[in-house]
Formats: structure tokens, C-alpha cells, sequence
């Protein structure tokens, strides 16, 4: 299996190389060259499958040759050792947890995924690979936690000074060894136009080995195909027409989930729910893709105004509006609908929703308002408590702080503080060991 730019100016890669480079040449995302479908057999006996299994055999048309097989079931052994349970909140809606991982949001799937992958095409060599990531919040730490302790690779993580949760900040701060955190006088934007500039930059690239953990790389956005298996596995035995509603930002994880339905996982249909960042509910409109500047929300990973995956989504249809359109709906909501609906949720049934799943839920509920006899789930990609003052604010609760987090909570933040593009180039240039 080789995986193709998608700007079509650079050649096909394998799976470690589109890994290892995270971008194309040419500036282009890899996408598979194709995608071979499961046989009816596995989803009949799913059921019966681990989760394990079911990754392996998932997963393993993607990876190819480039991780012998005995490998790529003990990476995913490590990777999948929490719950990914489905949870009913009303008739016909429920909802699938993703964050039971160690930073509790579903990123740490992906990021633990790329990291034991790396750590693999590294052994046996002497280059060190240097994973530069820019995070708005949530990535940061998943990637911190995922790499920590990965032999021949560095990571080093930008993020906005004063502009991330003190949850948030600990969780990418304080753990040491081969993670560093710099701390950007500046905005999001800021830190991400230094990761792009240091991907361009020549004299850098010629002395590292840089590449990125965004979910532009394919081995952190791929495995997130696995919850919508792991999810199918829960409710088949209903034998109902199933709609996932995916809260969406960069539109990898919905993506993926359309990749599993192309391994043959029925779907009826998919909804990508998204705060007041609407780029792509305006496109699902006029069939105008316009980007435009991100706007802050209470759903902060989701504010994202030029969404870096739909272009493989459009792609994933052979870029015809109308196929796509048949398969995805998308509506946009404000941050005053995403409080009435924790609210709603938690005076309705109970549940303590974040501000990312709240809007997951409107979107589904928005869809099945004009299509009813389906059953609806809503993916939870985030635990309430990463977004505590908003959540307890709203629903009038005070939230318990899960073990994972009040770990990291008496720990030591250690950062190192930058300006300027300049300041990122000579840290990097300077040996990161020599930093330590
Ligand atoms: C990253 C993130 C999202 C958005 O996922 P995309 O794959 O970028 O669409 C949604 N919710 C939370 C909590 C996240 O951290």
C-alpha cells in the first residue's frame, strides 16, 4: 500500500516514509492509494473480536510491509489498554466516550499510535527524529504523553502562552525526559506559523529530521477509524441504521470515521458538527469552500477556520459534491446553544457532556429532527473536566477531578519561553540535548 500527495507534485510514498515526512514534498497530505474493503465476514463476527483484533485487521492494509505484523499487534496492544464505552443518554441517542485515555481526549489513540510507530522506524538507525507540533490545547499533551520516553525521538511542543487551561498547560509542561515545551509569547496562530515556517525552512531541514503530529500525519489520523468500529461493535445487535455526529475542527477524525465506512462498516449517514468556525457547514451549503480566520470559542479545539482534513474528505468522494452531500450533513452552532444543551443534557438524563460532545449532540439532534428511526451517536472527545469552569458554570455541579488529572496537577511546569521564529530556530539548532 503507498500513499499519494495529494497536490499530485511528489511521488508515492510508503507508510513509514508518508509517517516519517508527515507532509508531502510538494506540500500535499498523503492519502491511501486505495482502500480495500474488509470482508462481510468481519463485520458479522465482531462481536467476537478484541478490540485489538479488530484494529489489527483494520489498520494493517494501511501499514503495509513497513511494520511486521507481531509488531503492529503488541503497538496496539500498548495503544488500546482503556475503554471506549457507548453510553445511552436518551431513546435512540447515546453517546461513545473517547477520553479514557491518559490525557482524556481522544487524541491520545492517534498521537500513542504515531509515537510507537516512530519509535519503531527509528531503532537500528542514528538519526534522531525531531516531532514539532504547534497545539491550541488538547494536542499538545496527547502528543507529549504519547512520545514520552519514545527512544531517537524528540518532541517539542509550541503553545500560546496564557491562552491554554491550567490542566491543559500541566499536562504538556511537566513531563520531562524527551518532551520540551515552548512557551509562545503570542497567539495559536503565532506557534503554528513557526511549525510552518520551520517545515520550510532549508538550512534546518537540512540538518534534522523534522516531521509533524498533527492529524495531517497519517499515522495519527488514521487509527481514529478504530472507534467507529469499536462503536459499531457495541450497538450492531440493535440492527438499526446508525448516524455518528462528530464534533469537528480539523476534520480528521470524522474522515476517518468515513474511511472505516469504506471498509465496509454500514453507516447511514454522518454529521460534522462544529462550533461558530463554519467553513464547512457553509460549503455543505453553496459548494464554495472558503476558509477564513478562526474565531475563539467554549470548544477551543474545534476553532479552526481552514479545516487541514476536508480536503481529504472531498477526495475520499473523488471530489463530487453530490456523493458527498448524500453521506454528510454539517451545521454550525454558537457557544450559547452548546451551554443550553449541557444543561439540557444534565437536567434531562444526568450526563455531564464537555462543550465539544454538547455540540456533537446538537448536531445529531438537528439531523434527526427531519430523519427519525435511526439510532444516533454522539462521540465525547473530551472528559467535562479539561473544561472545567465552563461546564461547572453552566450546569451548576461541581465536577470530580479524575485520577490522570490530579496527577499532573502537582507536578512542576518547566518551559522554556520564545518571541520569535528565530528563538524556535536557534533552540532547535542548538542540540535539544545540550538544552536539558
Ligand atoms: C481535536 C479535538 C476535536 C476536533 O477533532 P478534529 O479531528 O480536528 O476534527 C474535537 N474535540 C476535542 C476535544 C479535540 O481535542
Amino acid at each position: 500500500m503507498k500513499f499519494y500527495s495529494i497536490n499530485k507534485q511528489a511521488p508515492s510514498v510508503s507508510f513509514k516514509k508518508a509517517v516519517i515526512q508527515g507532509i508531502a514534498p510538494d506540500r500535499g497530505l498523503y492519502f491511501p492509494e486505495r482502500i480495500d474493503a474488509l470482508l462481510p465476514s468481519f463485520f458479522e463476527e465482531i462481536g467476537t473480536l478484541s478490540h485489538q483484533e479488530i484494529a489489527f485487521r483494520a489498520i494493517r492494509q494501511f501499514v503495509g510491509d513497513t511494520v511486521p505484523d507481531e509488531k503492529l499487534k503488541s503497538i496496539l496492544a500498548e495503544v488500546l489498554d482503556f475503554d471506549f464505552p457507548i453510553v445511552e443518554i436518551e431513546e435512540n441517542i447515546a453517546t461513545l466516550e473517547l477520553f479514557h485515555g491518559p490525557t482524556m481526549a481522544f487524541k491520545d489513540v492517534g498521537a500513542r499510535f504515531m509515537a510507537r510507530c516512530l519509535g519503531y522506524f527509528s531503532e537500528g538507525t542514528n538519526t534522531e527524529i525531531t516531532v514539532l507540533v504547534a497545539t491550541s490545547g488538547d494536542t499538545g499533551g496527547a502528543v507529549a504523553n504519547g512520545f514520552l520516553g519514545v527512544g531517537g525521538v524528540n518532541v517539542v511542543i509550541l503553545y500560546p502562552s496564557g491562552k491554554v487551561s491550567d490542566i491543559q498547560e500541566r499536562q504538556l509542561t511537566t513531563l520531562g525526559q524527551n518532551v520540551t515545551a515552548l512557551e509562545v509569547d503570542g497567539t495559536f496562530d503565532d506557534c503554528q506559523k513557526m511549525v510552518k515556517t520551520a517545515f520550510l525552512d532549508g538550512e534546518l531541514l537540512g540538518r534534522m529530521q523534522l516531521t509533524s503530529a498533527n492529524s495531517i500525519n497519517v499515522a495519527r489520523w488514521l487509527p481514529q477509524l478504530f472507534y467507529f468500529l469499536f462503536a459499531y461493535r457495541q450497538v450492531k445487535q440493535k440492527g438499526r441504521e446508525i448516524v455518528f455526529s462528530v464534533p469537528s475542527g480539523n476534520f480528521g477524525n470524522i474522515c476517518a470515521g468515513m474511511v472505516a465506512q469504506r471498509l465496509g462498516m454500514p453507516v447511514e449517514h454522518f454529521v460534522a458538527a462544529t462550533n461558530v468556525n463554519d467553513t464547512v457547514p457553509k460549503y455543505m451549503l453553496s459548494g464554495e469552500y472558503r476558509p477564513k480566520p478562526s474565531t475563539a470559542t467554549i470548544s477551543n479545539a474545534m476553532d479552526v477556520g481552514d479545516p487541514s482534513n476536508f480536503i481529504r474528505i472531498r477526495r475520499l468522494f473523488g471530489d463530487n459534491f453530490e456523493a458527498l452531500t448524500r453521506h454528510l450533513s454539517s451545521y454550525a452552532f454558537t457557544d450559547k446553544e452548546t451551554k443550553e444543551a449541557l444543561s439540557k443534557i444534565y437536567l434531562d438524563s444526568g450526563y455531564i457532556a464537555d462543550p465539544h460532545g454538547a455540540v456533537g449532540y446538537l448536531g445529531l439532534k438537528k439531523y434527526m429532527k427531519t430523519n427519525s428511526g435511526v439510532y444516533g451517536i454522539f462521540l465525547e472527545t473530551a472528559h467535562p473536566v479539561k473544561f472545567l469552569d465552563v461546564v461547572e458554570e453552566t450546569i451548576g455541579h461541581v465536577l470530580d477531578i479524575p485520577q490522570q488529572i490530579q496527577k499532573v496537577m502537582d507536578r512542576e511546569k518547566k518551559s522554556i519561553k520564545i518571541d520569535t521564529y528565530q528563538d524556535l530556530k536557534s533552540y532547535l539548532l542548538k542540540g535539544l540535548q545540550a538544552e536539558r
